[in-house]
């Protein structure tokens, strides 16, 4: 199945091995969000949890 990426709209085909199959099969407008995007987003939420630097 060829899903989009809802952030960078790259296309991947996913199989339904895929966490993400189920949701999708079933309702195609459900957000998609690629490997890379994920990848990207996990980062930044990492980065965003570390403690700030103190003045
Ligand atoms: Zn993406």
């Amino acid at each position: 199945m060829e899903v989009k990426c809802s952030i960078c709209g790259r296309k991947q085909e996913i199989t339904k091995v895929h966490k993400d199959f189920q949701k999708l099969r079933k309702d195609p407008t459900a957000p998609f969000i690629c490997d890379y995007c994920n990848d990207r987003l996990k980062f930044q939420a990492r980065e965003e949890q570390k403690p700030k630097q103190p003045m």
